[in-house]
């Protein structure tokens, strides 16, 4: 075989790594370098060790094979940062705690919209003066809409702004099970020393606090260690601090004396900007309406457009065919989108009347009698997925609710989904009537 240079096998490499892993692909592969290519190994260089990280976790093998492809030999392939020792802070990494920031999550690509733009004011605010703006900075909101991403976001910006910074970076699981095992290992002081010297504590999900009381206890005190010094502490959950059930008061009011910020779903418009920013990421061209065929598609969670883009995408090349409406429509089993739009909160409402046999006035009322929360919690998460309409909308369509109550339905039927198999196939054979209907 013909000696190639290593800068050509790379491009060879990232030809093949587009079409097989096209899911992992980022447009900053273009950034990466082949170092050397010798004795049956490719260096690869990469400029950043949060990238070199996520090559590490998410492209290894995708590279490897695609190396052993084109050399026609079992080629290993390894990633190596290039960027100067000096320059990556030691402080910061070895505070991360296994826990690996992602290179996507960064506030460059962070869709703002009204449905999160506190959340994301505020990260910025304590990301520039941590410990003085916000303290505690506590995010809430349901899952897919956007946390963690800020949390890895912040880490980022604190990472540039100041080097020297110690972050300490957990998820709630973790910290719990840190805990437990150091009780065992009797490496107590080790642990709280851990937790409470550094500069910004980060804890994602602390929901999971809930009936644990003992580490409930041990955070209560790193909590205050933390506070009294002025150092910042950074918390996310699923709900807002009062309704975290089962965790202390003492616990719960401390939460409150910083910054409570909601992350509420995105608009139609806030999502079509997500859609065009995760494309974008991932170098994918959607061509003129097909941003908004997906926004539409893809209601509740953000982590599903990144879901449906995926499956687009590979649609496209399994097809051998370019991104069209036509071609997402098919992929994404799109149908009636027109019809869809049409359905309004009357039509909803009138269906779960006749489903459950309540009368319209009953729905619309105040009444929270057990055999009414429920279908009127339904057309809420109806109305959430099969109109345009606003929480706010939707609520006052029921009696006058408010936001926060539409919300909060809207996720306790998605978990009825998880455990009530007759509710659901109701409530979808409803969705079917509806969107069937025009
Ligand atoms: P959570 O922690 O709230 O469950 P994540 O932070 O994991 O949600 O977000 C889920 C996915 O949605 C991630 O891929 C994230 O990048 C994306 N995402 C959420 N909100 C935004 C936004 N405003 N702009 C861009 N991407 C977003
Ligand atoms: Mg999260």
């Amino acid at each position: 075989m013909k000696q190639q240079e290593p800068a050509q096998i790379l491009e060879q490499i990232l030809e093949e790594v587009r079409s097989t892993d096209p899911v992992n692909v980022r447009t900053w592969f273009s950034d990466l370098t082949a170092l050397s290519f010798s004795g049956g190994h490719l260096d690869i260089g990469c400029p950043d060790q949060t990238k070199v990280d996520y090559l590490n976790d998410h492209c290894l093998s995708v590279f490897t094979k695609a190396a052993q492809k084109i050399t026609g030999f079992l080629v290993s392939v390894s990633f190596h940062s290039t960027r100067p020792i000096a320059a990556e802070s030691s402080a910061f990494t070895a505070s991360l705690d296994g826990l690996r920031l992602h290179p996507d999550y960064t506030f460059d690509n962070f869709v703002v919209g009204p449905c999160n733009r506190l959340a994301h004011a505020s990260c910025i605010a304590v990301s520039q003066n941590p410990g003085t703006v916000y303290n505690p900075l506590f995010l809430y909101g349901s899952v897919g809409l956007g946390k963690t991403h800020l949390l890895h976001a912040v880490c980022h910006a604190s990472r540039e702004n100041n080097g020297d910074l110690s972050i300490r970076f957990l998820s709630c699981e973790q910290f719990v099970n840190g805990f437990i095992s150091a009780i065992e290992q009797g490496r107590l002081a080790d642990f709280q020393n851990q937790h409470r010297s550094v500069d910004v504590l980060i804890i994602d999900d602390i929901q999971f606090l809930r009936e644990r009381e003992q580490s409930q206890e041990e955070f209560f005190h790193t909590f205050n260690a933390l506070y009294n010094n002025r150092r910042q502490i950074i918390l996310t959950a699923d709900c807002p601090p009062a309704q975290l059930p089962s965790l202390e008061e003492r616990l719960i009011s401390r939460f409150k004396w910083g910054l409570v910020a909601r992350l509420d779903p995105p608009s139609y418009e806030t999502r079509i900007a997500i859609v065009k920013k995760k494309a974008g990421l991932r170098g994918i061209h959607l061509p003129e309406g097909v941003a908004e065929m997906i926004a539409e598609h893809v209601q509740s969670n953000i982590r599903e457009i990144e879901g449906a883009l995926t499956v687009l995408y590979a649609t496209a090349r399994t097809v051998g065919q370019p991104i069209t409406p036509e071609l997402t429509r098919q992929a994404l089993g799109i149908q009636q989108t027109a019809a869809q739009r049409t359905i309004t909160m009357a039509d909803i409402i009138e269906a779960v009347s006749r489903e459950f046999d309540i009368r319209i006035t009953d729905l619309q009322s105040k009444k929270r009698s057990q055999s009414i929360t429920l279908p009127r919690q339904i057309c809420m998460y109806l109305g959430r997925q099969l109109t345009r309409h606003s929480l706010e909308e939707i609520g006052g369509h029921l009696g006058g609710r408010d936001h926060s109550t539409v919300l909060h339905a809207c996720t306790k039927i998605e978990e009825i989904f998880k455990t009530d198999e007759q509710i659901r196939l109701r409530i979808e054979n409803l969705t079917r009537q509806l969107t069937q209907k025009q």
